[in-house]
Parts: C-alpha cells; sequence; structure tokens
C-alpha cells in the first residue's frame, strides 16, 4: 500500500497542511486541506505528479474537522461523484466546518471571557469558516475505532485519538507500524487541545488535556516507527517526542500553577498572563491551553475551582 503525502498551502499561520493518498483500491485521500483556490490547484498539481486525479477519488478520511483538513472535502466529493467521506462522530462539535458556536459561548463565559471578547473571538471564527463547506447529517460515514479500512493490498485501522479535538482519529499501517496522526502528532509543535464541548452532554466541557495524554499512551502502544502529521515533517522517533510532549505539558501546567494568585484567578485571566501577545484566533486558543491545564490540574487535585456568578474561579490549594 502506497502512502503518498502531498503538502498543501493553507491560509492560516499554521503554513502547509499534510494530506495523504494512499494509492490503492479503493483511493483513498485522508485530509482535504482548507477550500481556497491555491489549495485545490496544489491538490490536482500532487495528485497529477503520481498519476491521479481527483475524480479518482473513492474515500475521503479526516483526521479532523478544522477548516485547514477538511475544507475541500465536500468539493471533492462532489467532483469525484459521490466519493465516501467518513469522520468520527464525536467531531460533531464541529459539524464538520460549522461549529456550534452557542455551545462554545458558553463555556467561554464559564471561562470567564469577557463578552466583547467572546463577540471578537465569533468575528474571527467567521472569518475561518469560510474556509470550510459544512456538510449536513446524513452526508457523511462514520469512522469508528478500531475499525478496519480495507484496501485492495493492506489495511488501515482507525484509531480514535482525541485531544486536539473530541473526535480526533489516526489511521495505523500495523504492517510496518506507519501512523497517520493528523494534529494529535507534530513534530515541532505541542497540539493545542482546542475549547471544546464534550460530546457526550455539550453544556460540559470536553477533558481535552486528560483525553489526549491517553491517546498519546495509546498510540504509543503500537510503539510508531514513523508518523506522519498534519503540519511538518514526519516523526520518526515517537518515543522521544512522546517524552518531550509529557515534559511540556508537565512544565506548561507548573506554570500554569504559578500564575494562580492566592485570591484565584479564571482561565481567561490565566490566559493573558501566559500569552499577553496573542492576537487573532490565537487568543481564543491561547484560553483552550488555559482551561485544558487548570482542568487538568483540578482533576489531579492539585487545584481547587469555585463556581461563582456563572464563572469559574481557580485556587491553589494553600
Ligand atoms: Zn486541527
Ligand atoms: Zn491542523
Amino acid at each position: 500500500m502506497r502512502i503518498i503525502p502531498i503538502s498543501l498551502p493553507t491560509p492560516f499561520y499554521v503554513g502547509p497542511v499534510n494530506v495523504y493518498l494512499i494509492a490503492e483500491d479503493p483511493i483513498t485521500l485522508i485530509d482535504t486541506g482548507p477550500k481556497t483556490k491555491e489549495t485545490i490547484e496544489a491538490l490536482r498539481d500532487g495528485l497529477r505528479k503520481v498519476g491521479f486525479r481527483v475524480s479518482d477519488i473513492r474515500r475521503i478520511l479526516l483526521t479532523h474537522a478544522h477548516e485547514d483538513h477538511c475544507g475541500l472535502a465536500k468539493s471533492i466529493r462532489d467532483e469525484a461523484k459521490d466519493a465516501e467521506v467518513l469522520v468520527h462522530a464525536w467531531e460533531s462539535g464541529h459539524r464538520i466546518g460549522r461549529l456550534e458556536y452557542d455551545d462554545h459561548r458558553t463555556l467561554l463565559v464559564r471561562a470567564g471571557v469577557t463578552p466583547d471578547e467572546i463577540e471578537s473571538m465569533r468575528k474571527v471564527y467567521e472569518g475561518v469558516r469560510q474556509y470550510a463547506d459544512s456538510f449536513e447529517p446524513g452526508e457523511y460515514g462514520e469512522l469508528r475505532d478500531e475499525e478496519e479500512l480495507e484496501f485492495n493490498a493492506g489495511a488501515l485501522k482507525t484509531l480514535h485519538t482525541p485531544g486536539h479535538t473530541p473526535g480526533s482519529c489516526s489511521f495505523v499501517r500495523e504492517a510496518d507500524r506507519t501512523v497517520i496522526a493528523g494534529d494529535c502528532v507534530l513534530k515541532r509543535i505541542t497540539p493545542n487541545p482546542v475549547l471544546s464541548p464534550d460530546p457526550v452532554d455539550p453544556s460540559k466541557r470536553f477533558a481535552s488535556l486528560s483525553e489526549y495524554l491517553v491517546s498519546l499512551a495509546r498510540l504509543r502502544s503500537f510503539a510508531p516507527t514513523l508518523v506522519h502529521g498534519g503540519h511538518g515533517a514526519p516523526v520518526n522517533d515517537f518515543e522521544e517526542l512522546f517524552n518531550r510532549y509529557l515534559r511540556a505539558i508537565r512544565e506548561r501546567q507548573a506554570a500554569v500553577i504559578g500564575l494562580l494568585p492566592k485570591s484565584g484567578a479564571t482561565a481567561w485571566e490565566v490566559a493573558q498572563q501566559m500569552f499577553p501577545d496573542a492576537d487573532d484566533v490565537h487568543r481564543f486558543l491561547s484560553v483552550s491551553e488555559a482551561v485544558a491545564h487548570l482542568d487538568l490540574a483540578h482533576s489531579e487535585g492539585k487545584i481547587a475551582v469555585e463556581f461563582a456568578d456563572g464563572v469559574e474561579v481557580y485556587r491553589r490549594l494553600s
């Protein structure tokens, strides 16, 4: 089974996104890139170089429903005459290219984000959502954990690896322990555990960072030899990266706890101290990061949290 990486441009700060062509029947594309003219042209070029066309694609697998990964799914599906689109059911919070903003608003209010700030985050999101076509329920199939995706030659095992988003999935070729991991594993950056409603109970927050730690450990149990991420170069020393991630998470947790004043602070106040210069979409990502670390520290019994006037206030224990 040939796995062919294709790098595509995005209009986002993160830079190019990696999508993967599985050049075996049924011809499968893992992730699509955002919906821009430059991206679809680069995809056509990339496919042509290896002897394929968009219309050859029979199946589209989405690692997750962020615009840089799923944006072109609908137009490729249409051009390829109803290629099958598969995504994990827990990605429904994003409705594939359409964030359920009301659920997010509730979470942002609880994190202490001010109404003005929430409004400007919403505007930033309105700018981002143009890079993906949304899917209605019934227009896509569901990826299931441990499901074997068969090809003419070989198979990929789907692994549900939540954390970056609730429905993030990775794909493992067990024959040589190659993994395609989307934004679950990135060579240069520790993936952001994005603030998300819990898919099971949207009034609650998804425990993104503790889920992420479980996903990393699960990937590690396959002893990957090569991990293809959603951005940047592949990782051929997963063990080193795994340990680096754990260290980075522990260091950041200590820093976050250190930022809590005696009187307590909201996640938004912590985020502003951690990333005072964050602008644009990074203001949302900074509060995501703060909430994720505070939640993990709280679940580990290291800090206390009180709910007062609709806002969560975190305190050090002593
Ligand atoms: Zn992502
Ligand atoms: Zn990404």
